[in-house]
């Protein structure tokens, strides 16, 4: 309606305005002809008509005009973007609903107010230059800017991305008061010719502070990105001194390699790799040597395969479960060879783990040379031994001849009491009986004593028991018996009670005993009468595998000159001694796998003292 009314007055005006000017074109209508005043009003209707045309053209096109004015209006309205309108002095003239809302102000209070009023401090001088170019060169020109708006209700919040990435206020200096625009302007004259400045101004907060994050985090991102490379530079230097380190390594374990194999190889020892069930997993060169077997023949074999039936009948036919359970220690063992000869070897095992499993290593040592030799040996010291004794029974003869002596005198005594009792008229059987079995008892002595005697002479082939130490030395006391007395030596025994048994030559043993009692009653007899003579017999468990027979006499004494002479053979201080006692009892020692030595001070008595090995069964 608005639209009409404003059509129809303009309509009018346009009229007059026509009148005015057909009355000004001066024509005199009286001095016409009908026909020129005809074809006037003919030419008039046809104006007429085309006016009409032509103001019906207008209308619409008006029309058009006006509903694209309302068309842009409402675009206008709902753009999120800010438009201004501004002169040439920076009043604003026109905003839309987006402009007032970003400058959080009524309409009313920003039109004719300066835009430059919002323009942050910062970026007055930029906005001038702006506005200035505008107007000058009418260019088309970009600013961005801050803008000072009161916003009392985002004061509080924070930087969009302060929260969610950690940055620092520092890096984000967001004030919500605060908002980040873009301006976009373009400059025209109105109608007035006055210049007008249209402005697109765009929000660009969230996408500044959005930027200012992004930076924060690649500053942060960059920090933490040179802190790792800095790790890693480290990490890569000490790996790299790990690899030399174990390139190192590598060498040294491959030259080691490269000796034992040839030791392996070169080695006149045999060596077997078994696993814990005893199943033969590689063999070196000495290995065939030993038992003819090539290494192919016995991988994946029993390790009992190489041993004699002798030697499993010792290990009860559990020859792996026993030979294994002996780390570390070396073994005699019976082996067998490939053609059924037997070979006398030395076992040794090293146990090892690979992988989490464990093995054995066992080397073995064909001794049949060493055997030979030690059966020599053995032989020899049993020559030896025998004539040691024979002459160690002529010394002790005396003693024992009195030693057979009781008992004989006291069988003579109870022969003549027999004889007695049955010239009586009626003899006492019992007490007769009695006496006979007296009679018998003394015999029965008598005859062990030459029984023992005899043995101990005789010649004889080693034989190995298992026996108390303390049964020996009781014996060797037992026939010395008479010697102590003779001597007037006290006789101390300090034997230790269930002592384990050792393995031994009894005869030999007793020997040494002997032997060692004799020197000691050699060096106490010529001590003045008033010293009190004494030898001290102690028998002990030196530790788990050892026991330790000690012989320990007040006598002269050893001096430190002959010290390192009395072991020899035929070393003597004494004008009937053969100086063969102590070497054939250190060889006896030996042979038993012991060790005898002694302890001496001229003047204050000497302790000869030996041990032997307790045997446990492999
Ligand atoms: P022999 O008894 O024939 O001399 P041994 O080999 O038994 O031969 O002894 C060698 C030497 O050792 C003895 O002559 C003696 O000088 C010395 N000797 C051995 N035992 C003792 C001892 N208990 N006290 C002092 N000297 C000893």
């Amino acid at each position: 309606m608005v639209t009409e009314t404003v059509e129809t007055e303009g309509a009018g005006m346009l009229q007059k305005e026509a009148a005015a000017r057909l009355g000004k074109s001066g024509a005199d209508l009286a001095s016409m002809s009908d026909t020129d005043i005809e074809k006037l009003l003919f030419e008039f209707q046809v104006h007429q008509i085309e006016l009409e045309l032509q103001n019906d053209e207008l209308k619409r096109t008006h029309h058009e005009l006006s509903v694209s004015h309302d068309d842009f209006a409402r675009i206008y309205n709902l753009s999120p973007i800010a438009y201004l309108t501004i002169n040439e002095q920076g009043l604003i003239k026109k905003a839309n609903i987006a402009a007032i809302q970003l400058l959080s102000r009524s309409k009313e209070l920003l039109v004719g107010k300066r835009l430059g009023k919002f323009i942050h401090p910062s970026d007055q001088d930029n906005y001038y230059f702006f506005i200035r170019d505008l107007v000058v060169a009418k260019n088309k020109h970009i600013l961005n800017a801050k803008l000072v708006v009161k916003n009392s209700e985002a004061t509080t919040s924070e930087c969009p991305g302060f929260e969610l990435y950690g940055c620092s206020r520092a890096l984000c200096s967001y004030n919500s008061d605060l908002v980040y625009v873009e301006l976009r302007s373009t400059v025209n004259n109105n109608y007035a010719n006055d210049s007008e400045i249209y402005l697109a101004v765009q929000d660009v907060t969230e996408y500044k502070y959005t930027q200012e994050t992004i930076s924060c985090l690649n500053k942060k991102l960059e920090k933490k990105i040179f802190e790792q490379t800095s790790k890693l530079i480290e990490s890569n230097q000490e790996l790299t001194q790990k690899i030399e380190e174990f390139n190192y390594l590598k060498h040294q374990l491959w030259e080691r390699e490269a000796k034992l194999t040839a030791i392996f190889n070169a080695s006149i020892e045999g060596i077997i790799t078994i696993d814990t069930s005893g199943v033969i997993l590689s063999t070196n060169k000495a290995v065939e040597t030993i038992f003819g077997y090539s290494e192919q023949e016995l991988v994946g074999c029993r390790f009992d395969k190489l041993m004699s039936p002798l030697q499993k009948k010792k290990q009860r036919h559990n020859v792996t479960a026993n030979i294994l359970g002996v780390i570390g220690l070396t073994r005699e063992i019976d082996g067998i060879c490939k053609d059924g000869s037997r070979v006398p070897l030395d076992i040794s095992l090293v146990e090892y783990a690979l992988d989490g499993a464990n093995y054995f290593t066992g080397i073995f040592r064909d001794v049949s040379l060493r055997k030979h030799q030690e059966q020599q040996e053995k032989e020899h010291l049993e020559e030896l031994a025998h004539v040691t004794r024979v002459g160690l029974m002529g010394e002790m003869g005396s003693g024992i001849a009195h030693e057979v002596n009781q008992p004989l005198t006291a069988i003579t005594n109870y022969t003549q009491a027999c004889l007695r009792f049955i010239d009586a008229e009626n003899p006492d059987l019992v007490q007769l009986g009695d006496i006979l079995f007296k009679i018998h008892q003394q015999a029965l002595k008598a005859g062990q004593i030459i029984h023992r005697m005899k043995n101990f002479v005789s010649p004889r082939k080693i034989c190995r028991i298992s026996i108390d130490i303390n049964t020996l030395v009781e014996d060797a006391v037992g026939l010395s018996a008479n010697a102590f007395k003779q001597s007037k030596i006290k006789l101390e025994l300090d034997l230790e009670k269930n002592l384990p048994e050792v393995t031994i030559d009894d005869i030999q043993i007793e020997q040494v005993l002997l032997n060692l009692l004799r020197n000691s009653i050699d060096a106490l007899k010529d001590m003045p009468p008033t010293t009190s003579r004494k030898i001290r017999i102690q028998t002990s468990l030196k530790n788990i595998n050892e026991i330790e027979v000690k012989v320990h006499d007040n006598g002269s004494g050893i001096d430190d000159a002959q010290k390192d002479k009395i072991l020899n053979p035929f070393f003597t201080t004494k004008s009937t001694g053969m100086g063969m006692g102590l070497s054939i009892s250190r060889s006896i020692i030996d042979a038993h796998g012991g060790i005898l030595n002694f302890k001496s001070k001229s003047e204050k008595g000497t302790l000869f003292y030996f041990t032997l090995p307790i045997k446990r069964k492999i």
